[in-house]
């Protein structure tokens, strides 16, 4: 039986941090099974917000090689560069016909957008839904892991399908948003302001590309406060995501013993020490990231390696690509020779 097929990206605006591994990697990791699964990164999305490129290169580089350490398996997983698959730009350009200036201003990840950078309101960012719905469209792809974010730009795609298959016949399934495993981990910022990010708040992201002594630092400086005046008492949520990496990477006896710690008084006080709590956090993080670090970085340097990685994903996606890409233009009609 054919599988069904998954697509993902992601933006090459940092390295991968921790959530995007519990939050993305973990679960892709996990779907390359069952499913059969294009991942990408999505270098021409970044260009939207990021039109610097001097770093765009490493990042692809370092983010592909993020990928695999963390698991991906490329004989299982089409796993590419947006950019290498010019299939999606000429979708793309179809799907433009379909979508409506009017729905595209009400966006409200452009709205966002175009508060943040208001000199830099190009029509890429205008039309990020759609490049979006041509990346899932293009491999006809009926599962999309996405977050509540973006909800409203899988309903865009459905929308731009159902206009394209009412107007040139059925050819472009209607995506679902798909939330594999059930539980969505969320992971806040060591700061508390936020949630981890590729882009922002660097050093209150842990990335998976961080020294020993850098994850150290981040954690010690992580923020806590003078423990609960109670036992039993909830916990503030820049706590409770110390915890939630806790049970990510530590043993359970170890969570065991914190939460213990954190429930239990004697003589009246609360016996937990943040800092004890954030040495071993420390510890099991190195624990867990090390490896995968240096498997990203083994890769990373292998250059003639990783470029074959990504021939061979560009290969891979084109082969999907083009199949879908010529129905399209048969349904459309652009078939001349
Ligand atoms: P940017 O700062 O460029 O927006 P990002 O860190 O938010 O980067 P995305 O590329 O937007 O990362 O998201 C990639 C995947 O990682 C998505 O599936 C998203 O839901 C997930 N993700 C991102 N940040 C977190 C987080 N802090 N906790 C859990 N999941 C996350
Ligand atoms: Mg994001």
């Amino acid at each position: 039986m054919k599988k069904e097929v998954v697509l993902s990206g992601i933006r090459p605006t940092g390295f991968l941090h921790l959530g995007n591994y519990f939050g993305a990697m973990r679960n892709y990791v996990r779907m390359q099974d069952e499913y059969d699964c294009y991942f990408f990164v999505a270098n021409w999305h970044s260009l939207t917000t990021h039109p610097d490129t001097k770093e765009l290169q490493n990042a692809v580089h370092r983010v592909i090689a993020e990928n695999i350490a963390c698991g991906l398996d490329l004989n299982k997983v089409a796993l590419y560069v947006q950019s290498d698959v010019p299939e999606i730009a000429e979708l793309y350009l179809y799907l433009n016909m379909l979508a409506y200036k009017g729905e595209l201003e009400k966006t409200t990840t452009f709205k966002d957008k175009v508060r943040l950078q208001p000199d830099n309101v190009n029509a890429g960012l205008l039309t990020y839904p759609v490049l979006q719905a041509a990346d899932i469209l293009i491999h006809r792809a009926t599962k999309v892991p996405v977050g509540k974010d973006q909800e409203q730009h899988l309903e865009m795609a459905r929308n731009f399908a159902q206009r394209f298959n009412h107007r040139y016949g059925e050819v472009l399934p209607e995506p679902q948003a798909f939330n594999y495993g059930g539980e969505l981990v969320k992971i806040l910022s060591l700061d508390g302001n936020g949630k981890m990010s590729k882009s922002e708040n660097q050093l209150n992201t842990i990335y998976l590309a961080d020294s020993d002594d850098l994850l150290r630092k981040k954690i010690m400086k992580a923020k806590t406060d003078q423990g609960p005046e109670e036992t039993n008492s909830a916990k503030p949520d820049y706590i409770d995501n110390l915890f939630t990496i806790m049970k990510l990477v530590s043993t359970p006896d170890t969570v065991e013993k914190f939460e213990h710690d954190f429930n239990a008084s004697s003589a009246g006080n609360c016996i937990i020490r943040y800092g004890d709590m954030k040495k071993q956090l420390a510890e099991d993080l190195i624990a867990f990231i090390q490896p995968i670090r240096e498997k990203a970085t083994n890769i990373q340097e292998d250059k003639a390696w990783l470029s074959s990685l990504i021939k061979l994903g560009a290969e891979k996606a084109r082969e999907s690509a083009s199949a879908t890409l010529k129905e399209v233009r048969q349904a459309i009609g652009m078939n001349y020779s």
